[in-house]
């Protein structure tokens, strides 16, 4: 990020933030800074997990951005910036979308080893889908892959430049046979640890391994009973879940290379210390004391003896109320929270709020709206056109994807954009020029092109009821109020409108003859908005009645009729 007017930097929170990782990077002399996230596949990605990978793409490029200025450029370029999907996770819930015939038999089995669903059948709205994305979708080689690649097209388009770990390729390439063996070794341990840290006793023959049984191919039902320094002993147990039946299978198996996994409290740490991570953050649920964080920390300490990388506690996304999560299955999924705004706006929502804060959006109220004009606010502010916290100054640059910060130009408010693109006498450019106070430049026509895409999406799914000027597909319940007269007047309306092919300005003119002769110019034109818009005012009438599909103009026309 080329920061042209060199923002005031210290004040904001992701500057804080990063310039605390910085001290600690030197009281710990780190040599090598890796940041990293994980999210296990098992389904459609919901919005609550982007706060997460946000954060961390923030945190990465600030702290190049920090590095490069403190003149530490071999610190700077050094700096790894990863994703790791746990595709080795077994499936152990069926999310509602799924074909239960097809994919009952797989539970338990790991998520990698799953076939990818049809893309009719995979729950995901796909409607605002690029050819390319279908392209990357219908090629993905498993369940884990196809549900990963979902969820990375919305953090790219986020601008999100992650580089993404496949957990299988860690363990299948041997990469993870060390912490493996240092487990298994060091089972004593980890008792140690489940007492003090969580005051839990582990059972007597427990070892942190779960194999994928050969047999049935399962590893979420699979228990490691015994561990000779070469292999692991194993039952595939028929009631150690209640979500996978294993198949009684018993035997010995090498542990390494990619025949099974540690368990995933172990299997966290256990990935720091073979990817060298030392930032990681995670959401607040698992940094309660004596929890999944906790556990880790000890683990790495003291099994695998590393130093504990650095956290930062973030809170939740509410979107419409209720908490995000992948498993209940609620709320909208990370591909339409994306699809709700250009990637700088998108960016701007995780930038202007502390991590340390609940997000919470309602996208059917004016939320949308409100961020446009806080991300235009915070660009006026660093194009010094408006006072204003320099903190918002900074949000702005932190919300661009690319590497050049856009000069001063006008931004046309997205609630005027809804307003007009529905008034069709109005013409859009022109009210925008309006508000500019003289001509539009090229690049923001195309800006406000741009933008009337996601207005047009707002009206379609989100816009509250007094943002809507389009005709009603259904007669509206306030219909009934209208009086004998006003009826009789739309019906002759009706005929008026048949009568010729119609300019809106004669129309208009005739539509107040006529309404001059019959009940009078407000009857006749509340008449009108009540019986296609449910309002007593509305865009200018004939521009309005020459805008509506004539066939629903006469459909609504016989629900007048058929009032009483
Ligand atoms: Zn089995």
């Amino acid at each position: 990020m080329k920061d042209q007017n060199n923002t005031e930097q210290s004040k904001h929170f992701l500057d804080q933030l990063v310039n605390e990782i910085l001290l600690w990077q030197k009281k710990e002399a780190t040599e090598k800074l890796h940041v990293d996230d994980m999210k296990t596949p098992s389904g459609r990605v919901h919005t609550g997990a982007l706060r997460g990978v946000l954060l961390h793409d923030f945190i990465a490029k600030i702290l190049q951005e920090h590095l490069s200025k403190q003149g530490q450029e071999s610190l700077a370029k050094s700096l790894v910036n990863t994703y790791v999907f746990n595709d080795m996770d077994p499936m152990d819930g069926l999310p509602k979308y799924l074909d239960e015939k097809l994919y009952l038999e797989h539970m338990g089995k790991p998520l990698y080893q799953i076939p990818a669903p049809a893309l009719d059948q995979c729950g995901i709205d796909l409607s605002k889908i690029t050819n390319q994305e279908r392209e990357d979708l219908l090629k993905a080689n498993n369940f884990a892959e196809f549900y990963a690649l979902d969820f990375i097209h919305a953090f790219r388009k986020l601008g999100c430049s992650q580089e993404i770990i496949w957990s299988h390729d860690l363990y299948e390439s041997g990469q993870m046979d060390e912490v493996i063996r240092l487990s298994l070794d060091k089972v004593a341990l980890f008792k140690k640890i489940y007492k003090e840290v969580a005051e839990y006793d582990l059972p007597e023959n427990w070892y942190p391994f779960q194999v994928i049984c050969p047999k049935c191919g399962k590893i979420g039902t699979t228990l490691v009973t015994d561990w000779d320094g070469k292999e692991v002993s194993f039952i595939c147990q028929d009631d150690l879940v209640n979500w996978a039946k294993g198949c009684a299978y018993q035997g010995k198996i090498s542990p390494f290379a990619g025949n099974g996994k540690l368990l995933w409290k172990v299997d966290w740490p256990a990935h720091w210390r073979t990817l060298g991570v030392n930032i990681e953050g995670a959401g607040k649920d698992h940094t309660s004391a004596g929890g999944s964080r906790d556990m880790a920390n000890a683990i790495c300490q003291e099994v695998f003896n590393l130093k504990i990388p650095f956290n930062i506690p973030y809170e939740w996304i509410l979107i419409r109320g209720s908490k995000m999560s992948s498993s209940k299955g609620v709320g909208t999924s990370a591909r339409e929270f994306t699809a709700l705004f250009p990637a700088n706006v998108g960016r701007f929502l995780f930038a202007n709020k502390h991590y340390g804060q609940v997000i919470d959006f309602d996208p059917r109220s004016m939320a949308i709206p409100d961020l446009f004009d806080d991300y235009d606010q915070a660009a006026r502010i660093y194009w010094k056109e408006e006072e204003g916290d320099q903190r918002l100054a900074r949000a702005f640059v932190l919300s661009q994807v690319g590497e050049e910060i856009p000069q001063a130009h006008f931004l046309a408010r997205f609630r005027d954009l809804a307003l007009w693109v529905q008034y069709p006498e109005k013409d859009v450019f022109e009210e925008a020029s309006k508000a500019k106070g003289s001509a539009l430049s090229d690049l923001e026509k195309s800006l406000i092109k741009e933008r009337l895409n996601y207005v047009e999406l707002w009206l379609a799914k989100y816009a509250p009821e007094e943002f809507q000027w389009r005709a009603r597909k259904d007669l509206p319940a306030l219909a009934k109020e209208l009086s004998k007269e006003q009826q009789l007047f739309l019906l002759e309306l009706e005929n008026l409108l048949l009568s010729k092919q119609w300019q809106a300005e004669d129309l208009q003119q005739a539509i107040f003859a006529l309404a001059k002769s019959s009940v009078g110019p407000k009857l006749a034109f509340s008449a009108i908005y009540t019986a296609f818009l449910a309002k007593k005012s509305g865009p200018r009438a004939a521009w309005f009645l020459l805008s509506i599909d004539p066939k629903l103009r006469q459909k609504r026309i016989e629900e007048i009729k058929n009032l009483n």
